[in-house]
């Protein structure tokens, strides 16, 4: 076999093949030319999951009539030059695109400057020129790409279905809209308009991006996330944070920015991951908007073909800018928890309260009993007098395990073991990082009989016990002895506790770094040591708890992620009783 440089045509469409996943890589690379153009109103036009149609139309600055050519010639780019390879601000610049889409396509380019009296196009087919003549076309760029990878049969094969492709566009479109907030988009698939955005006059950052969000999030998001705009160094982040308890299955809801370049990167979503890592559940993802913006010296944007992905020169410095920027932020959240928990408890209501009635024979007897109940012991009648506390005034208790407050505005309904256990994780990690650990002497000491292997272990590690505020001591051949132990803890059996605690610092004394080791170890404690579900409170008690839930840094949820309380305003009561 003798060795051949390959036609541009066999260059082309192996290029294809790195840049062309699928149609909605394609629609990527074309609406971030029409981006690049400096247009301001992009339509994009879909049919059968973008393999038989994408049209991408823009109103931005369009192709001289004698570039036009050129433009579909590999490595051919208006983008980059020697002087601006280490600053590239385009998203495109490796002028790959337009040719590897022409290779595997029938493709059609309408396109007029400013300058050119008329417009120009050039119709391709797989890669070869068809024809180039003037055409009728206002000042911007029209791409329509028919039949795509109609030339590579093994990769048709490989595409989904039609929704699976279409919903894929969908995303790439929403990413694109929310990142270019100043920009406006049309997405019709199939003739449908399915993603559409309003021009708005304003030249607030905030706001066009807070509208543009709800454009496409809808106010749910809104309602759940927090803003954040922060420089660090040379560095700015900005952007929506949801609150811990507004979590999601994946990270769809994940959206990340880089100098206005939209990021696919896993190891970026997984540093959103660890910031969020002791308010979420291990199997549940945040939802967040997030801008980061810095220098292009800082990041390299030419690793992926596709240019998903970055590389930073410094991602240790920027790993622990989001990871401290995420927390600082939460901290604000205080007890705030999802209003999608009180959204869902409304539906799981309606749904019960329709059956019930359908079922009871006298549906009057049973709400005058459940109002009896409520109003038993009304303690205060003059609430509206006292202070304004979020959380309310404890009314009452119900099967042991739940509290239920009446605030200004409606009602909230406290897990009382998940809002106790998140107090008092946040306390003793409080207390165990300024080294200030208070202890409660055990009046009458628990003797634990241990196998002596273990004992041998233990005894090198009752030092370190001691700084999670257990005193233990050894006692006798086989057994210690415990003395004294967190006095934030009740409720608690400490020969279960010790044990625990012993064989987590033994399993990962090792392994784990200490920051994470203390957490584990308070997540534990506070575990054991929580008013547990199923204890009677006192009124007097319950609203301490709540006043602690007031005060705690992200006391909305449990040290698992599940809520801490749901609230519902009287306006979601009313909707429940169809007064509304
Ligand atoms: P790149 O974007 O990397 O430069 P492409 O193959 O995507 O490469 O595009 C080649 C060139 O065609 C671009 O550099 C640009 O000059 C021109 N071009 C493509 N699409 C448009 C458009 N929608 N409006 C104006 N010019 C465009
Ligand atoms: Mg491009």
């Amino acid at each position: 076999m003798s060795i051949k440089i390959l036609s541009d045509d066999l260059i082309n469409k192996i290029a294809a093949g790195e840049v062309l996943e699928r149609p909605s890589s394609a629609v990527k690379e074309l609406v971030e030319n029409s981006i690049d153009a400096n247009a301001n109103e992009i339509n994009i036009y879909i049919r059968d999951g973008g393999k038989t149609e994408i049209i991408v139309s823009d109103n931005g600055d369009g192709i001289n009539s004698n570039e036009l050519p050129l433009a579909i010639k590999r490595h051919a780019t208006s983008k980059l030059s020697l002087e601006n390879f280490n600053n590239i601000s385009s998203l495109g610049f490796r002028g790959e695109a337009l040719p590897s889409i022409a290779s595997v396509s029938e493709m059609l380019i309408k396109t007029k400057t400013e300058n050119d009296k008329e417009g120009t196009s050039i119709e391709i087919s797989s890669g070869l020129t068809e024809s180039i003549k003037p055409v009728n076309q206002k000042k911007g760029t029209h791409i329509t790409v028919r039949n795509l990878f109609f030339s590579t049969p093994a990769r048709l094969k490989f595409l989904k279905s039609e929704n699976y492709e279409s919903l894929t566009i969908k995303k790439i479109i929403q990413k694109l809209a929310m990142c270019n907030y100043k920009i406006n988009f049309k997405l019709y698939i199939n003739n449908k308009l399915v993603l559409s955005t309003k021009k708005i006059n304003d030249a607030n950052n905030y706001n066009l991006l807070k509208n543009r969000t709800s454009e496409i999030l809808g106010n749910q998001f809104l309602e759940n996330t927090l803003y954040f705009d922060e420089k660090v160094d040379d560095f700015r982040f900005f952007g929506f944070l949801g609150v811990p308890t507004f979590h999601h299955s994946n990270t769809n809801n994940q959206y990340i920015f880089i100098n206005k370049r939209v990021i696919q990167d896993k190891s970026l979503n997984v540093l959103f991951k660890l910031a969020y890592r002791d308010f979420i559940s291990y199997d549940r993802f945040p939802q967040f908007i997030s801008f980061i913006q810095c220098p292009k010296s800082e990041v390299d944007v030419n690793v992926h073909p596709s240019k998903n992905e970055v590389r930073f020169k410094d991602i240790k410095s920027l790993r622990s800018r989001i990871i401290s920027l995420v927390k600082n932020n939460l901290k604000k959240v205080n007890h705030f928890a999802s209003t999608v928990n009180t959204e869902r408890a409304i539906d799981k209501f309606s749904k019960f309260t329709s059956q019930s009635l359908l079922e009871l024979n006298d549906p009057s007897e049973s709400s005058s009993l459940n109002l009896e109940s409520i109003n038993d012991k009304l303690e205060s009648e003059n609430i509206n007098q006292k202070k304004n506390f979020p959380l309310g005034y404890a009314k009452s208790q119900f099967h042991n395990t739940y509290i239920i407050s009446q605030t200004n505005e409606g009602i909230v309904v406290v897990d009382q073991h998940a809002a106790h256990e998140r107090i008092v994780y946040e306390r003793m990690k409080s207390e165990i990082y300024n080294k200030n650990i208070k202890t409660q002497i055990l009046l009458i000491p628990v003797v634990i009989d241990l196998d002596k292997s273990m004992l041998n272990v233990l005894v090198d590690l009752l030092d370190k016990v001691r700084n999670y505020g257990l005193v233990i001591e050894p006692f006798g051949n086989d057994s210690i002895i415990v003395r004294e132990i967190p006095a934030i803890l009740s409720d608690c059996d400490v020969k279960i506790l010790a044990l625990d605690i012993i064989n987590e610092l033994i399993e990962n004394n090792d392994s784990s770094s200490v920051k994470e080791q203390i957490n584990k170890i308070c997540s534990k404690m506070a575990c054991h040591g929580s008013i547990r579900a199923g204890r009677e409170m006192q009124i007097n008690e319950m609203n301490d708890l709540l006043r602690k839930m007031e005060t705690t840094p992200f006391s909305g949820q449990c040290n698992h992620g599940r809520p801490t309380y749901v609230e519902l305003k009287l306006n979601d009561i009313e909707r429940l009783f169809g007064r509304k």
